[in-house]
């Protein structure tokens, strides 16, 4: 199947091709179609499997060409690092037409997207906040939106902006098309869609075991107080280039962001605290590899597009175990292989087990390998001090068994015996 025979015009075919894609993705089959139809369209599927392309062509396709000021398209997405990717993608697969896309989102000065709103635009791409607040200021109408997208509505609401999108939805015209796409399903989401969308085509190409299954997962059993021991000891021995890696906390990315910079490993942090411009430079850097790790928080890194990141990091696991998923996706995109490693603490075990039950297959917990206690990372005022079981300050500790997280381990509370053998 080629992106020809899927409707799309010429001149977004060519704008694809010249971006390397030779074939759609499974989402971009399904979607491309049903939107260029005109038809609502509920979609699961997670960053990573080629979504926006799949509501931007055929948006693209239907807008046609530049008409007025007001736009005629609206993306709200979650993340002010999505929205940048996702018209970032808009302007290059409609560099072919005269279309004009914009983006505005928070946390930047709003003069000048008032500016660029004011000039006009074709396709907008919006955090929800941002948008209500220069809609409210009149910088710009939605009166004539066509076509509604909310892309990462799970996300959305697990960032309580459901409020937003309400209102949002009472400044569009009744009669337009509306596409939705999650990366999960919870009641909230369906009761969204409900009411949000008329006789959707519903779409489902990317379970998350599926997008998992690319990816090769491996935990080590870990202390909590000997995680950034072994990272550093991965990321070194293993000479690692590039590493994106998760805490559950701001404070904690940027904790642990000076601690491996303390012990000689590139690093940066990127979450919602820092401003827009340091985000930026972070991940620019980063894919420049100017830097070797990244260490980032769940929402700042949903959307970031790295290609063939090779290593993912769990520094601390999700409680969620969706999020398990959207983590690990942002490694083997588009064909390639990665790895996603776990650091896995007593306590973090239940959540380890919930993320195996989620992917239906096991995560094999490897032995965990000799690594030294590294005086730059012990040297940290706020931590009490480190005192390893079984291992010297400096002097490396014994390596321990690994095993399985699978069908058999005891629910909650902490491993019975944290070296398993065999699953
Ligand atoms: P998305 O899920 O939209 O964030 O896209 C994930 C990545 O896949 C992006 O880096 C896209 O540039 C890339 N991509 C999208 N469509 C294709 C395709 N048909 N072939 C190859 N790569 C693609």
């Amino acid at each position: 199947m080629s992106f020809t025979s899927l409707g799309l015009r010429p001149e977004l075919v060519a704008a694809v091709t010249e971006k390397g894609y030779t074939e759609p993705t499974p989402i971009q089959l399904a979607a491309i179609p049903a939107v260029l139809s005109g038809r609502d369209v509920l979609a699961g599927a997670q960053t990573g499997t080629g979504k926006t392309a799949g509501f931007v062509l055929p948006m693209l396709q239907r807008l046609s060409a530049r008409e007025g000021r007001a736009p005629r398209a609206l993306i709200l997405t979650p993340t002010r690092e999505l929205a940048a990717q996702v018209a970032e993608s808009a302007c290059y697969y409609g560099k072919n037409t005269n279309l004009r896309t914009q983006v505005v989102f928070g946390g930047v000065s709003e003069r000048p997207q008032i500016d660029k709103l004011r000039s006009g635009c074709d396709i907008l791409v919006a955090t929800p906040g941002r948008l209500l607040d220069l809609v409210e200021q009149g910088a710009t109408t939605l009166d004539q939106v066509q076509m509604f997208v909310l892309d990462e509505a799970d996300r959305m609401l697990d960032m309580g902006f459901i409020h937003a999108i309400k209102r949002v939805r009472t400044m569009l015209p009744k009669q337009r098309q509306n596409l939705m796409f999650s990366a999960t399903y919870s009641d909230d989401i369906r009761n969204l869609a409900g009411n949000l969308l008329t006789n959707p085509v519903g779409i489902d190409v990317a379970p998350p075991n599926k997008t998992a299954d690319k990816v090769e997962q491996v935990a080590y059993r870990v202390p909590k107080d000997h995680k950034r021991h072994l990272l550093a000891h991965l990321i070194l021995s293993g000479s690692w280039h590039q590493v994106l890696i998760f805490t559950r906390t701001k404070h904690g990315a940027n904790r642990l962001s000076e601690q491996l910079q303390r012990a000689g490993i590139n690093s940066s942090a990127i979450h919602g605290n820092k401003s827009q411009a340091a985000r930026v430079r972070a991940l620019e850097d980063f894919k420049a590899n100017r830097i070797v790790a990244l260490v980032a928080t769940e929402v700042a890194a949903r959307g970031l597009d790295i290609k063939e990141l090779p290593f993912v990091v769990n520094y601390e696991l999700p409680n969620v175990p969706e999020d398990y998923v959207h983590r690990i996706g942002r490694t083997a995109r588009a064909g390639s292989t990665g790895q996603a490693i776990s650091l896995v603490s007593p306590d973090e075990v239940p959540f380890m087990r919930d993320i195996v039950k989620l992917l239906g297959k096991d995560i094999p917990a490897l032995p965990t390998p000799q690594f030294d206690i590294r005086e730059a990372l012990v040297a940290d005022p706020p931590r009490p001090p480190l005192q390893p079981r079984g291992a010297q300050q400096g002097g490396g500790r014994p390596s321990q068994r690994g095993g399985s997280f699978g069908q058999g381990a005891r629910r909650g509370g902490p491993p019975p015996r944290a070296q398993r053998r065999g699953g």
